[in-house]
């Protein structure tokens, strides 16, 4: 994930549009009674039961007095509004309540009536039959015996099209009671935030960023994130088998999707952006429902339905890993929900840091504010090397070992961990004319237990010093792999301080800080020294 302002700066392209779609057709035929069953229509006052719509609408009428189809009318009802009404007699007649005097669209105005009071209630699945008998309605003629090949085959179309049409009514109603079920839920753990609570969470932008398609799109077409995951997942199906899982910030709900394809009991999928809507469709549309609970809200305010999870699954990492500050959250809900023995998917995050030497880039972004079309422009390079860049650079512009500058086994890391210093050095491998600043990058792994871990200075880079390949799952966004949408942190070393030169072979060493902001937790702040043998300095830069 690499959510807010900073992803409209970026090239969304910087993948190959092969992000697979994958995903069987919908089922939900299955809400249809089959073809040679015989309907059960319970009447809608008492316990008959009756084989069409018809004839149970005409026992209400002659036994109870009771005129559906003309309230129906009287109230000018379309497909949710009859199904609403049919919900809110039923309630009635199971509450033992008697029906009022007279029901207005007041009476039936609550969503909840939306919901099927009945399991699978043959008067709802039937109400297409009400619909053909609506005077606005064109009856189906009867097949003369003459009528030719064309005639029927026009027919035949107009059934098939009205079928259709039947069917994506029954197919909008299901999602609606999903929604206005999830909805209710969510308003529920809603009330349960307080005001204050509300007014704490200053970062209304940063849903709001997550609301839009535009930033998923980006997300899934990193294939290699979402294959990673995908990978890890569907290779490991015996663990997320029968399992709770919970995923923090669903998002449009694909992890949620492959955990529940793997096999998964229950699925809580949590987001606080409206894009969660999205993502109930989505797990409806791929008839995952019954395994994928939506649940909208911050994970630090709502409640779940169960007091553990077996796994909780998160795509929580920002740009230099930190940014955006998600994982404080993802922890906040490892240590309130996670079993003692419980997984976290992903397990491992390390940082890496390198020094980078790239002239182009330098005349490109910064040489070419001194002259704009004959105009000098420098005053836009005020705060240049203050600023924290995302770019993705050409591995040729490594021109030292890259250190490990982190490493957080996410099963034990405390929150307070994630603003850290850490020594780094490295040995200059290029003979360059300067170091121009230095790149930021992460490695992720997936191990299949709590035991298994990753140690220090295993890398995914294979050109990294200590390189380790794991043998988990894992993926780098370092420029020595593909190029992923979180690219690198580019920090811009200011030359207007001295020039940052070294021999190729020698050392350069410092200490490097990464701190959130108090201001402004979703921001990061890196600081960085550097001691070569003839000089020692330190630079801050700032993600925000
Ligand atoms: N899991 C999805 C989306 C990842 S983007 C995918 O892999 O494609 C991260 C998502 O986390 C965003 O949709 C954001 O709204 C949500 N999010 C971030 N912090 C959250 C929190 N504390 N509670 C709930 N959702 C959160």
């Amino acid at each position: 994930m690499a959510g807010n302002k900073l992803i409209n700066n970026r090239d969304p392209d910087f993948s190959d549009d092969s992000a697979s779609s994958g995903g069987d057709e919908a089922e939900w035929l299955d809400v249809e009674p089959e073809e040679d069953e015989p309907l059960a229509i319970v009447s809608l006052l008492d316990d008959s039961v009756f084989p069409d719509v018809m004839s149970m609408l005409t026992h209400c009428k002659e036994k109870h007095g009771f005129d559906f189809l003309a309230l129906r009318q009287r109230l000018g009802l379309d497909f949710y509004g009859t199904v609403k009404l049919v919900n809110f007699i039923r309630q009635q007649i199971h509450d033992g309540r008697p029906l009022p005097e007279t029901i207005t669209l007041e009476t039936i105005a609550d969503d909840r009536y939306l919901k099927p009071v009945v399991d699978d209630d043959a008067l709802i699945l039937s109400l297409d039959e009400l619909d053909l008998d609506d005077s606005d309605q064109e009856a189906v003629p009867p097949v003369a015996d003459d009528v030719s090949r064309e005639d029927l085959a026009a027919l035949n179309a107009r059934l098939a099209e009205e079928l259709a049409a039947v069917n994506s009514q029954f197919a909008d109603y299901r999602l609606a009671v999903e929604e206005t079920l999830e909805r209710r839920w969510g308003d529920d753990k809603r009330d349960a935030t307080t005001e204050s609570d509300e007014a704490k969470d200053e970062s209304q932008y940063y849903w709001e960023s997550y609301a839009a398609n535009e930033i998923h799109e980006t997300m899934l077409k990193d294939t290699v994130r979402t294959d990673a995951y995908r990978d890890f997942i569907y290779e490991n199906k015996a663990l997320f088998k029968d399992k709770i899982v919970m995923d923090i910030g669903c998002g449009t709900g694909i992890l949620s999707m492959f955990c529940a394809r793997a096999g998964a009991k229950a699925v809580f999928a949590v987001d606080k952006s409206d894009v969660i809507e999205k993502a109930r469709a989505n797990v409806y549309q791929n008839g995952l429902s019954d395994t994928i609970t939506c649940i909208k809200g911050r994970i630090e305010d709502i409640d779940l339905p169960v007091p553990q999870v077996d796994i909780i699954v998160s795509e929580w990492m920002g740009y230099c890993l930190l940014y955006e500050a998600m994982l404080p959250s993802v922890l906040y809900a490892r240590d309130k929900y996670l079993k003692p023995d419980g997984l976290l998917v992903p397990s491992f995050a390390t940082i890496w840091a390198a020094p980078v030497s790239d002239p182009e880039y330098i005349t490109d972004h910064v040489s070419f504010w001194d002259d704009v079309y004959g105009f000098d422009m420098k005053a836009m390079k005020t705060g240049i090397y203050e600023e924290a860049r995302v770019e993705d650079l050409p591995p040729s512009t490594i021109c030292g070992q890259p250190s490990q500058i982190s490493h957080l086994d996410l099963h034990s890391v405390k929150p307070e961990e994630l603003n850290f210093r850490s020594d780094w050095q490295s040995e200059v491998t290029q003979q360059v004319e300067s170091i121009d600043g230095f790149l930021i990058w992460f490695d992720i792994f997936f191990t299949r237990s709590r035991q298994e871990t990753i140690p220090w200075g295993t890398s995914v880079d294979p050109s990294s010093p200590d390189s380790k390949i794991p043998s988990a799952v894992a993926f780098t966004t370092s420029p020595r792999g593909p190029v992923t949408h979180w690219k690198q942190g580019l920090l811009l070393v200011d030359p207007s301080k001295g020039i940052l030169t070294a021999e190729k072979g020698t050392r350069v060493s410092g200490e490097i800080i990464f701190e959130a902001p108090e201001e402004n937790p979703r921001a990061l702040g890196i600081s960085m020294s550097w001691t070569t043998k003839d000089s020692e300095r330190r630079q801050t830069w700032k993600l925000q």
